[in-house]
């Protein structure tokens, strides 16, 4: 099955506003195995809204539109609907009621516009709101499916999960269940991780595999398919067995995990405390650090040290060393995960420093050029990498390579070691 997505909003092609819902509907329904052909934003204009859903179902067996389902004059998608598909609106006097109940307040008349959610094109159905006011619309029509959602993106996504997947899986998998893996790994690139595991993706059987890349990360997504869902996961299951033990400590995590999820329950697990100095990140590891509940367990907190006076003043990292070495090398970012380990008696501690650019790079220094240190009791080492991307994904890739090394650090040291294919 291939459909298409129209999300409606002038925010959204004026550039105000950036449209996530297209993402969560391609991404949500492509692990239930249906695939997206198409995502077009158009404003709130009744004739472009109607256009692309003439073209969306020309081209698609179905299309999910989002937005413009609400009560005010600019929520057009009812109207566009009607026009595109020449369905008249009809009242619906059980969707007026539900309306009132949502608004919650009968004593009060509701404004008349609040009525212009309980029509429906003929023929259509309703999906009953349970989060917002607006009722979405489903409509089947010669093997071709419609479905209309609100913009909210929290309205939209739980109609989309208890509404649209089960009735596309009627329709469309009736005989077929898909599962879904993702493995997400600090691999180097897309190509060394493709290059280590080709043969066995070559091998497997109702498995399609798909490398994403994200800054400082990259994924494996496995997508099986069975003639149910144990099946489907029985499938899924050996496939990431033996891709893992092929990749061993690249794979850091699964599905939803993180990267600081899982060095958070490393560092609980062995007891151990951690401080972070970060200069060119700015907080970044401190703050995903601190994404996790419950992290003061093992997180005693990081310094920001940003010009030259706070690493000395902070970090106690010395004039002499700043001098000869420079503000981006092995021995501060040395200094500065020993100054911070002391500073916060903790365990262990993590520093960073590079030069995140666009300028300020040299010959011998360039942009994108990160130095990362890990002190711990005896243990004091730092690595050198160099990134490439805009000051931004120099950053994200720079945090990540920090907690990585913090995890490996663990793993060498305190787990039992695995493999490593990158
Ligand atoms: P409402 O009942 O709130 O009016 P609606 O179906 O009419 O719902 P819109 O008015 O189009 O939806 O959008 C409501 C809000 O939802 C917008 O202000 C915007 O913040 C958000 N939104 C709409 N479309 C998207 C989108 N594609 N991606 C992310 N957010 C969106
Ligand atoms: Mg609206």
């Amino acid at each position: 099955m291939r459909y298409q997505i129209i999300t409606v909003g002038s925010e959204l092609t004026l550039g105000l506003s950036v449209d996530t819902n297209a993402a969560f509907i391609s991404k949500t329904l492509g692990k239930h195995g249906f695939t997206c052909v198409r995502h077009v934003s158009v404003p709130d204009k009744i004739d472009l809204i109607a256009e692309a859903i003439r073209e969306s179902l020309a081209q698609a067996d179905g299309v999910i539109i989002t937005g413009g389902l609400g009560p005010t004059i600019d929520d057009l998608t009812r109207d566009a609907i009607s026009q595109a598909l020449g369905r008249e609106l009809e009242y619906q006097e059980r969707l007026a009621q539900i309306i009132e109940e949502r608004y919650g307040n009968r004593a009060i008349p509701l404004p008349e516009i609040t009525y212009r959610q309980a029509y429906l094109p003929k023929g259509a159905e309703a999906i009953d709101p349970t989060i917002g006011s607006a009722p979405g619309i489903i409509i089947s029509e010669d093997e071709r499916f419609l479905f209309s959602l609100p913009g909210v993106p929290r309205e939209m996504a739980d109609m989309l999960e208890k509404n649209i997947v089960p009735w596309l899986e009627t329709k469309f998998c009736s005989g077929v269940a898909h599962a879904v893996r993702v493995l997400r790994t600090t691999a180097k690139s897309e190509a060394s991780l493709q290059e280590s595991i080709e043969d066995l993706v070559r091998s497997l059987r109702n498995v399609d595999v798909g490398i994403l890349a994200y800054p400082g990360e990259i994924q494996l997504q496995l997508l099986a398919k069975g003639a149910n869902m144990d099946e489907a996961k029985a499938i899924v299951g050996s496939a990431e067995t033996l891709l893992s033990e092929r990749l061993g400590n690249i794979v850091y995590g699964y599905d939803d995990e993180t990267l600081e999820e899982v060095i958070g329950k490393l560092l609980l697990k062995h007891a151990l405390s951690l401080a972070v100095a970060e200069s060119c990140t700015g907080g970044l590891v401190g703050k995903k650090l601190t994404d996790i509940a419950g992290s003061s367990e093992y997180f005693r907190g990081g310094i920001i040290a940003y010009n030259n006076d706070a690493k000395k003043s902070l970090l106690n990292v010395s004039s002499q060393t700043l001098v000869r070495h420079g503000a981006v090398s092995a021995a501060t970012s040395l200094a500065m995960a020993f100054g911070v380990r002391d500073r916060f008696s903790a365990d262990v501690g993590l520093a960073i420093t590079c030069i995140a650019g666009p300028d300020g790079g040299t010959e011998e220094k360039p942009v994108g050029l990160v130095y990362i240190a890990l002190s711990h009791q005896v243990t004091n080492y730092s690595n050198r990498f160099v990134f490439f991307g805009s000051r931004d994904t120099v950053r994200i890739k720079s945090a990540n390579a920090a907690l990585d090394m913090l995890r490996y650090y663990i793993l060498d040291n305190f787990e039992r070691a695995g493999g490593d294919a990158s």
